[in-house]
């Protein structure tokens, strides 16, 4: 790596343009200054230009030399990276999910775009999927393929897109835009309200943190130095109106909104400071009001096109190396839906747990689910079988509780 991060360096410092630049310049200068001369004193032309052919060769030779030291530049950067970074096949390309798939991972794509904002790739895409010829097979002559009238390749436009779904978007990016860029809270609370009812129900603070923020905007608002209640008189205002609404949940975080009054004066010296000075508040809010909207829509608050992608580009090494080992060892890969290693992803990445059983150490699958037996421990069929003899009853291998295997449950996660 440190050979690259070195040529990388060279790269940096040879392979630009801006001596040769300056030396096409010369040269032109050279040129508007023969030209002017011939044009002030037309009998100087020969002179003139007599002159300025020495010159100009040399000047034109040394942007050629400019040249080839940046072409040499890259010439080796890219003789490193091919060194480095050794070209080869993109893992698993051989067993390509995605192809039996196009109109899902078309509809992913057109989706990624809508929610991107990205509305007039996301038409383009969408007219252009719709006017693609149908795939045709090379493994038949002309004639079968007259004769034989039905597509057999899967549908790249089996898919639907909720007619709304560009209008909602372009909404939210309304919404967003006043949030982030005018730090105007009146279209995402009009939203927030709009909706109370199912945020309430899904447990959102967003409705009462933006109230909050407008609470904040309205107490630091028109601070006149001889008048310091303006601002915070027409919190208290607005608080009276809003907050009955918000008491029932949030009676700590409103009455500790309405105590910051008594600080008015010096709140950046009291313990409301963190309150009214958080920057964090507006970007907090604005990725709230995403999850929200993305959540009504039935939608995940990222696009799973990005979170696949990004988390297949992490896998990426990980996945080439166990192809190179198996390829190596002419192993083949036993359980279709499993890979044999971990794949380190982030937190974030991860949306499925992970069923290990206590008994035997192995993997959940479909076929060996995690069952819940009456006590509450959790253990693989398999071992459920086996401790249970059958169809006995048993007693837990983690505590004294005894059951049937009648009474165990099956555990999805
Ligand atoms: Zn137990």
């Amino acid at each position: 790596m440190e050979s690259l991060r070195l040529e990388q360096q060279k790269l940096d410092k040879k392979g630009n343009l801006s001596k040769t630049i300056g030396d096409v310049q010369k040269t032109i200068d050279l040129l508007t200054a023969a030209r002017e001369a011939v044009a002030a004193d037309g009998t100087a032309a020969a002179p003139t230009l007599a002159k300025v052919k020495r010159p100009l060769k040399a000047s034109l030779d040394q942007v050629n030399s400019d040249i080839k030291e940046i072409y040499s530049a890259h010439k080796d950067y890219s003789k490193a990276l091919d060194k480095k970074f050794k070209p080869q096949p993109i893992p698993a390309s051989h067993h390509d999910a995605l192809s039996s798939q196009p109109a899902l991972t078309n509809r992913a794509i057109a989706m990624h775009l809508l929610r991107e904002g990205q509305f007039d790739v996301a038409q383009t895409f969408l007219s252009e999927l719709e006017s693609r010829p149908k795939p045709a097979r090379h493994d038949q002559d002309e004639d079968s393929l007259m004769q034989d009238g039905d597509n057999i390749e899967p549908s790249h436009t089996d898919f639907k897109i909720p007619g709304d779904m560009q209008s909602q978007f372009a909404h939210m990016y309304t919404v967003l835009d006043a949030l982030r860029r005018h730090h105007n809270l009146d279209p995402a609370i009009q939203w927030a309200r709009q909706h109370s009812h199912r945020l309430d129900q899904r447990g959102s603070n967003l409705e009462f943190d933006l109230c909050r923020l407008r609470f904040v905007e309205l107490y630091c608002q028109d601070n006149d130095p001889n008048d310091y209640m303006s601002g915070p008189l027409k919190a208290l205002e607005y608080a009276r109106q809003t907050f009955p609404n918000f008491s029932a949940r949030y009676m700590r975080e409103t009455s500790s909104l309405l105590g910051s009054l008594a600080f008015a004066p010096a709140l950046t010296s009291s313990p409301y400071k963190s309150v009214f000075y958080n920057n964090d508040a507006w970007e907090h809010a604005a990725s709230s009001f995403i999850r929200e909207f993305c959540a009504m829509q039935g939608l995940s608050e990222k696009s799973p096109l990005y979170t696949a992608a990004t988390a297949g580009a992490i896998a990426l090494p990980v996945l080439e190396k166990l192809e190179r080992v198996m390829g190596e060892v002419g192993g083949q890969w036993t359980s279709v839906n499993e890979l044999p290693v971990e794949i380190p992803l982030p937190q974030s990445y991860l949306f499925h747990s992970i069923f290990v059983c206590p008994v035997s150490k192995e993997q959940g699958t479909d076929a060996n689910p995690p069952m819940m037996l009456p006590c509450g421990h959790v253990i693989a069929k398999e071992s459920l079988e086996k401790i249970s003899r059958g169809n006995k009853r048993f007693k837990c291998p983690y505590c004294p509780v005894e059951g049937h295997p009648k009474e165990a449950r099956k555990v999805f996660l």
